[in-house]
């Protein structure tokens, strides 16, 4: 799946969680930190090859790219996987006790979005033709569907047309049905 496709994934369940849960009232500056931590966990899993959008995204970022990319194995090892939710979510954990000095949020909240946007990936990952090492260092690829000429080619047609549309119409939809707690939260938010 493309950057694009991870980021609008990240936030739909995200959103799913958001409108399906009962959130308790959080700071405008969880809210903000949190939606990011989102973003940056659902393209976590791809720094694992050094063209990633996160990367990318970073200043000298294809520096780092290409120093780190190979110690993770190369691309969809390690960070694909079950192992590497632990890895990473330890990790994502220690950055921000580090950074709890200057960022005074609730560290709980924004750690939970990350991982909820890590996982995402690896999800929406499982549906394309390479499928994901779950069981890293087992090294099979699962897939879904299991016959592999089913699933979908990163940034084809399929992606651009159905998968990323259809996204979008699982956000309208879950916003229209649950709006009566999402508007309660953002109430408390400002
Ligand atoms: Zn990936």
């Amino acid at each position: 799946m493309t950057g694009r496709t991870h980021d609008l994934a990240a936030f739909t369940a995200l959103s799913y969680i958001l409108a399906t849960q009962l959130i308790q009232p959080i700071s405008l500056g969880t809210a903000i930190v949190a939606l990011s931590a989102n973003l940056v966990g659902g393209l976590t899993p791809d720094i694992d090859q050094p063209t990633a959008d996160l990367w990318r995204r970073l200043p000298a970022g294809s520096i780092f790219g290409k120093l780190l990319a190979p110690m993770l194995g190369g691309h969809r090892f390690l960070s694909h996987s079950i192992l590497g939710i632990v890895i990473f979510g330890w990790g994502f954990s220690f950055l921000l006790k580090l950074a709890s000095h200057t960022l005074v949020v609730d560290q709980q909240i924004v750690w939970n979005a990350f991982m909820i946007g890590y996982i995402s990936h690896l999800i929406m990952d499982t549906f394309t033709r390479e499928g994901v090492p779950w069981l890293f260092p087992i090294p099979f690829h699962f897939g879904i569907p299991p016959l592999k000429f089913l699933r979908i080619k990163t940034g084809g047609l399929i992606e651009k047309a159905i998968i990323f549309p259809a996204l979008l119409l699982v956000n309208v939809y879950l916003y229209y049905i649950h709006h009566h707690t999402i508007l309660l939260f953002l109430k408390h938010l400002i």
